[in-house]
């Protein structure tokens, strides 16, 4: 890891005596110029500032599937500048003029700091330490529809003009598109890139004659929308690019690999993901993987649903995927163990794999440990969806000392040393398939969204990790687990419902964990001691809870009862103060990192 050293150009530092004691003094950090934010307040994000480096082992690539990793690297790199510009039209040119700066001041702390602080931000606002958006160098604030819909925009003058053109929706609501205002420039510029790119016109027909019609009469207050593949040509080519040079790389070495990039590589242009995505879920790699493109919409404010660019380089880890290949011969029999009447024939080619993240880019980029792709209904109902488990994320030992301090701040001592990394691996893992076994259905053939509704998620997140830990004690009995994997998945178990704030119920991941709480602590399982404010964990009960706990559950998932459902959650989703709050309290005071950098060796850091 490079790691600068401070400057001493612009700064000048005295050894005084203060107090008795020798401290160093700096009598002015470096003057950054307006907009910019100072040394002093940067040194405090960075002190909550956790950086991990990963740098998985390649040793066990052939040469084109070093090569075919390097090349998606290099597309990787395409994305992630088109991520930050897509989310701030400034992002680039801010980061490109502090660049400038740091040289010019001779690489001083305080401007490291901020590149530093724009690496983890992807871009030039960050959310400071009390929690409110910040621009951390001079730029403009940011705004909810971000840089995909015309900048600034208030979302009732979009919605009162879809009101009107209800049929426009379609398109400036694709999930794949930007949304512009009807101007003379803007529609020129399009058409520009239509004759530039005029494949593009082949692959989205009839959008060159509904612009030229645009063109006719363009009104500012009139919106259209064009597709990535427009507003990004030249990036986008480029990328295509490198995913076909990959592709034919591939071809002799891994031909299901090579032809999912192939496929992506068109989507690229398409913007319709259902090739590729068909051709990755379904597919059976050997040693590579890769997400590829915009799937996530977490960065759209204003409506939620434009997807965000994104890219990660995988490697299989080669035991763990051994691991999960020999758990899938035992699906049918851990379906027929699960407390309930009503057992299916289950799947048992289930697509999940352990993988270790070579780089990840644009919306991937950070410290997520799995991923669950793609996201359309329609293509998931046809193809099902991938699960990426990424392994040394979810093992890296920085990380988990974060999470272990939470354990501890939370638990008795005596049961802090059970918690291991791997522990959090295979409950994941298990938990995972524990979405692919229980009722699908109700006993009146509904779906379960049909008939619960909201409590639909909660309810299958609640399944998911109670069969996780439900199938431990029969996991231990084959020798799967050995005694100490069992207690960590259990404490695991346990690590994963602390809760530092009071959930909602549209939270269904933190209202399950809260519901597991309450539950343990009904049947004993947990026991809050008030004089030292800690968890006890009586294991001998921990099996039966659990049992107990997923019977209710998939008995409400099969009799499709939304009413019974919702008493169910109200009853556990309550919050004592006494309990949660004192737990959540001293899970706040053990809290020594807020922000996480990642780097990574392939990109050479
Ligand atoms: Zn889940």
């Amino acid at each position: 890891m490079k790691k600068k050293t401070r400057g001493t150009g612009f700064v000048a530092c005295a050894l005084v005596a203060v107090l008795g004691a020798s401290t160093i003094t700096c009598s002015d950090s470096t003057k950054l110029p307006e907009g910019y934010l100072s040394q002093k307040e940067s040194d405090k994000v960075l002190a909550k500032t956790l950086t991990i480096r990963l740098d998985p082992d390649l040793s066990q690539l052939s040469e084109a599937e070093f090569e075919t990793t390097r090349l998606m690297v290099e597309a990787g790199k395409i994305l992630h500048n088109l991520y930050e510009v897509s989310r701030h039209p400034q992002s680039l040119t801010a980061q490109d003029r502090l660049k400038s700066l740091h040289e010019e001041l001779g690489q001083p702390q305080a401007t490291q700091n901020l590149l530093d602080i724009y690496r983890f931000a992807k871009g030039p606002i960050m959310r400071n330490l009390d929690g409110k958006l910040e621009a951390f160098v001079p730029v403009e604030e940011r705004h909810p529809g971000r840089n995909v819909y015309p900048w600034g925009i208030e979302k009732s003058e979009l919605a009162s003009f879809l009101e009107a053109h209800p049929d426009d929706a379609k398109t400036i609501l694709a999930v794949r598109s930007v949304v512009r205002r009807s101007t003379q420039e803007n529609l020129d510029r399009d058409l520009r890139i239509l004759e530039e790119f005029n494949v593009l016109s082949v692959l989205h027909p009839g959008l060159e004659a509904d612009l030229e019609a645009l063109a006719e009469n363009p009104a500012a207050k009139a919106f259209y929308a064009v597709p990535y593949s427009v507003e990004y040509a030249e990036d986008l080519f480029r990328v295509r690019d490198l995913i076909l040079k990959a592709a034919s790389l591939m071809e002799d070495v891994d031909a299901d690999y090579a032809r999912y990039l192939k496929n992506r590589a068109r989507d690229l242009l398409t913007d319709d993901y259902e090739a590729g995505d068909a051709s990755w879920v379904t597919g059976r790699f050997d040693k590579l993987n890769a997400q590829i493109g915009a799937y996530e919409n977490y960065d759209d404010q204003l409506y939620g649903v434009k997807a965000f660019f994104s890219l990660s380089v995988l490697v299989k880890d080669p035991a763990m995927s051994n691991t999960i290949t020999t758990i899938t011969q035992w699906m049918q029999e851990m379906e027929d163990l699960l407390p309930y009447e009503h057992h299916k024939k289950v799947r048992t080619d289930i697509p999940i794999g352990a993988y270790n993240v070579v780089a990840d880019f644009g919306q991937a980029r950070g410290t997520n440990t799995a991923s669950i792709l793609p996201n359309e209904s329609y293509i998931t109902r046809k193809y099902g969806r991938t699960i990426l488990l990424r392994y040394n994320i979810m093992t890296n030992p920085e990380l988990f000392a974060g999470r272990m301090r939470t354990f501890a701040a939370a638990v008795d001592e005596e049961f802090v040393d059970t918690y291991t990394a791997k522990g959090d691996f295979f409950r994941t893992l298990w938990h995972e398939i524990g979405h692919y076994l229980g009722p699908d259905l109700t006993h009146d053939g509904a779906t379960l969204d049909e008939a619960l509704e909201e409590d639909s998620s909660i309810l299958e997140e609640l399944k998911a990790d109670l069969v996780s830990l439900f199938l431990a004690k029969r996991l231990r009995k084959k020798g799967y687990y050995t005694e100490e994997r069992l207690r960590s998945v259990q404490a695991s178990g346990i690590r994963r419902l602390l809760r530092r704030n009071q959930p909602t119920k549209a939270q269904a991941y933190a209202t399950m964990q809260n519901m597991q709480l309450n539950y343990y602590l009904e049947k004993k399982l947990l026991t809050f001691d008030p004089a030292k404010n800690r968890l006890r964990i009586d294991y001998s009960q921990y099996h039966q809870a659990v049992e107990s706990m997923l019977r209710e559950v998939m008995g409400l998932q099969y009799n499709g009862d939304k009413a019974a459902a919702d008493a169910f959650i109200d009853k556990y989703s309550t919050w004592d103060p006494e309990i949660q709050g004192k737990l959540a309290k001293s899970m706040k005071q053990s809290e020594k990192y807020r922000y996480a950098i990642v780097r990574y060796a392939a990109l050479g850091e």
